[in-house]
């Protein structure tokens, strides 16, 4: 028989969290969390934190839409919740240019679908009134490929992630909002990387009706708790004449318990479901930490850091093929092509967390959510030659070294 002696106490070691998310969390949000007492969901506190998160995110977001509050769960619980108002037969343009764009293109095809064209393939649906355009792995959607598309197809629906973090590239949202706009198509947009990486406000983008991110890549929180969305104010009408095939997600219902009701702030949530006192404690905390430090610093510190990364894995005789702030995405020196997923295997077994990508063509994918100091660049430069020497890289570390102290010190010069 199974019993609890089976099973000694779990217990998960601390890692170096390099990869594209979750970051690493800051100590002060993992003690808001362990911090909070126990509280039900309908608890005044609770309550006012929901409330003043409500309004931290808007600012933290860059928006006046009413409609911005945390889906509980990870990003896909906020894009799912997104693209809730999406209908069968509705017409979509999709961008997908790696791994997390093709998911979100697929919740697209099956919310799309016809009840036929669901029930013909339902783990994979072809409905007639998606398109998705695929751009190759490794390139960006840019304004022109938008427009094209949008100009040919006229879509109801667009969509594209912002930061494409499967192959670490930044699409065009300036082009996207505009081709929306031109085309009068409602903008959906994955922004799970880009939140609190780059210094953007969301209201600049009229072409953008909804925005969905996550807790724990730029915004610092832990995962589990709230995905930010925000929806405008043509997103929640077209939702409200449509309806949507969902409770829990139903960005109308959800907002309520933030005290969204009826395109109103109200004083005070109304149940929608169980929030956790944790969570709200939690992602109150990394609001404000995000908020104190401000947007315009985080992504300059994230600039500042990722050059530094990236000039050192090239100075390694690695191929840089990114331009994402948070994340370095590279091909290991040609002599060593087809042993990424043994490097990272074998990183990963020292609990330094980097990550190969997880479409073709395998890559190596550093992240420095988080690991905004010289230090801790300093020790993932350092780790990962040493793996690289592990598999047989001639790598002078001492050199490597050298050059990232001289990027380092060119800021306390300037
Ligand atoms: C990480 C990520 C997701 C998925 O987020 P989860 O928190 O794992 O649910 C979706 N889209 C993009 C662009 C991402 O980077």
């Amino acid at each position: 028989m199974t019993n609890a002696s089976s099973f000694p106490q779990l217990v998960i070691p601390n890692t170096l969290a390099a990869g594209p998310g979750p970051g690493n969390t800051d100590a002060r949000v993992l003690a808001a969390f362990a911090g909070a007492g126990i509280a039900d969901h309908m608890q005044p506190d609770v309550l006012r934190g929901m409330i003043e998160c409500k309004h931290m995110l808007r600012s933290f977001m860059g928006t006046t839409n009413v409609h911005t509050f945390g889906v509980a769960g990870t990003g896909w619980s906020g894009l799912d919740c997104m693209m809730s108002a999406v209908m069968p037969g509705d017409t979509v343009v999709a961008f997908s240019n790696g791994t997390f764009s093709g998911i979100d293109a697929l919740t697209l095809r099956m919310k799309a679908a016809t009840r036929e064209e669901l029930a013909a393939d339902s783990l994979n649906p072809q409905p007639a009134s998606v398109t998705v355009i695929e751009v190759p792995h490794g390139q960006s959607v840019t304004a022109d490929i938008v427009e094209a598309a949008l100009a040919e197809h006229k879509p109801k629906w667009a969509f594209m992630a912002h930061w494409e973090t499967g192959s670490g590239r930044i699409n065009d949202i300036r082009g996207f909002s505009d081709a929306c706009v031109k085309h009068d198509a409602m903008g959906l947009v994955d922004a799970v990387s880009s939140l609190g990486v780059e210094d953007f406000a969301i209201d600049e983008f009229p072409g953008v009706v909804g925005w969905a991110s996550c807790p724990q890549k730029g915004l610092l929180c832990l995962p589990l708790t709230y995905a930010p969305v925000s929806f405008s104010d043509r997103y929640i009408e077209t939702l409200k004449a449509n309806g949507a095939y969902t409770y829990a997600n139903h960005p109308i219902m959800e907002a309520r318990h933030w005290g969204i009701v009826d395109g109103q702030d109200v004083e005070k949530g109304a149940y929608h479901r169980t929030h956790s006192a944790y969570a709200v404690s939690a992602f109150h905390e990394a609001l404000r930490i995000n908020l104190a430090d401000g947007l315009a610093k985080r992504a300059q510190d994230y600039v500042f850091h990722e050059k530094a990364l990236r000039d050192a894995v090239t100075a390694m005789g690695c191929e840089v093929t990114s331009n994402m702030t948070s994340l370095v995405v590279l091909n290991l020196p040609a002599a060593f092509a087809g042993r990424e997923m043994e490097l990272v295997q074998n990183c990963r077994a020292e609990g330094f967390g980097i990550w190969p990508t997880l479409s073709a063509p395998v890559q190596v994918r550093i992240g420095i959510l988080n690991l905004l100091t010289q230090a801790a660049i300093t020790e993932i430069v350092t780790k990962f030659a040493q793996a690289m020497n592990a598999i047989g890289a001639e790598v002078d570390i001492d050199e490597v070294l050298v050059g990232l102290e001289a990027h380092y010190q060119s800021r306390i010069a300037a």
